[in-house]
């Protein structure tokens, strides 16, 4: 069914209001859209939450986005808030995944527009399910009716040889995940390998699911920004501060040493307000990164920019056409995060 804010983005959509919003004045500041994978998720073993949309739909939106918006980098942000007039868009993708260097690459290129990529550099490095892929491909291998109940889970998760459906149990397990203390997190995994049946993926199974750091050098030689997202993807705020510096130095070492790159742009993995902390921010601050992105809705407007906690807004199924022009006429009303979205 849909949202309510669909209904209002697809009845804006229609003439006279669709050339209404157009004649809308502008605003302040800059929209940030984050975007993770991009292509066809329908037959793939892995988190299906993480498409944000197919290759014609990110076409269709970039055709949107060059006629109506000003695309702009990280580097134009600080200027823009608080400043400039305009419908002022940054386009981001997060973690690494190689359908971002096949897919949107040449669709960016095509339109004439450029974007930045927050590298976990872990994955570049040495490939290996992330965290959230490893639960999907788990639930979708699974030989086992249900994760039982007990230490873990207070109710049993049905798998599909028991009825269930694998992405609502990838969706259940991925939140248990989230709620654990770091240093559990590796437990819960070897738990769903056994519980599941279905064991762990190995680094065969990924082969092809992140890029190399000659596509990472390929997007940056072809006009696009590179970032920092750490090298393991840990929620910063729930590892000590000692482990929180080595994400960070971690991460900026393999971008200057791979691609000679200061680390300037960072993206907090999750990104929700209680992914990252003080101290994550103090971190960032002392290594001299000029913007750290979150994830929880919201512009980049108004009069100040709070620079390590600059709002991004998801992009997911429900965002089409209509949708994206609703959010670039009105992000006060549209620039929100409304759907159901796990990882990041
Ligand atoms: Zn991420």
């Amino acid at each position: 069914m849909a949202s309510r804010s669909e209904r209002v983005a697809a009845l804006l959509d229609r003439p006279p209001l669709r050339g209404l919003l157009r004649r809308l004045p502008t605003w302040h500041g800059v929209l940030v859209l984050n975007y993770h994978r991009v292509g066809d998720a329908s037959a793939e073993p892995w988190d299906r939450t993480l498409w944000s949309a197919t290759a014609e739909r990110f076409d269709a939106q970039l055709r949107l986005l060059a006629r109506e918006a000003d695309v702009v980098g990280p580097a134009d942000v600080p200027e823009l808030v608080g400043r400039g007039r305009g419908r002022h868009v940054l386009l981001t993708f997060d973690d690494g995944y190689r359908d971002n260097r096949e897919i949107a690459f040449p669709l960016l290129r095509a339109h004439g527009l450029t974007a930045t990529f927050f590298l976990a550099t872990g994955f570049l490095d040495a490939p290996h399910a992330a965290w959230w892929d490893e639960i999907a491909w788990m639930t979708r291998r699974a030989t086992a009716a249900a994760v039982p109940a007990g230490e873990w889970l207070g109710e049993p998760v049905a798998l599909p040889p028991g009825g269930g459906d694998a992405d609502a149990a990838a969706a259940r397990l991925v939140r248990v995940y989230k709620a654990l203390p770091a240093e559990r997190a590796e437990a819960w995994l070897a738990f769903l390998a056994e519980a599941t049946g279905a064991g762990r993926c190995g680094p065969d199974d990924v082969a092809g699911t992140w890029m190399t750091w000659d596509h990472a050098r390929e997007l940056r030689d072809g006009g696009m920004t590179i970032g920092g997202h750490t090298v393991t993807h840990p929620l910063l705020a729930r590892v000590p501060l000692e482990r929180q510096a080595e994400e960070i130095d971690g991460c900026a070492a393999r971008l200057r040493e791979r691609l000679q790159e200061p680390m300037r742009w960072f993206s907090y993995p999750v990104g929700s307000r209680d992914a990252f902390s003080d101290q994550t921010r103090a971190l960032l601050e002392q290594r001299g990164v000029e913007l750290a992105f979150s994830f929880y809705g919201g512009y980049a407007g108004g009069r100040a920019l709070d620079r390590l906690d600059v709002p991004r807004v998801h992009v997911g199924p429900a965002m089409d056409v209509p949708r994206l022009r609703a959010t670039l006429s009105l992000p006060q009303l549209f620039a929100r995060v409304d759907e159901k979205f796990s990882p990041g």
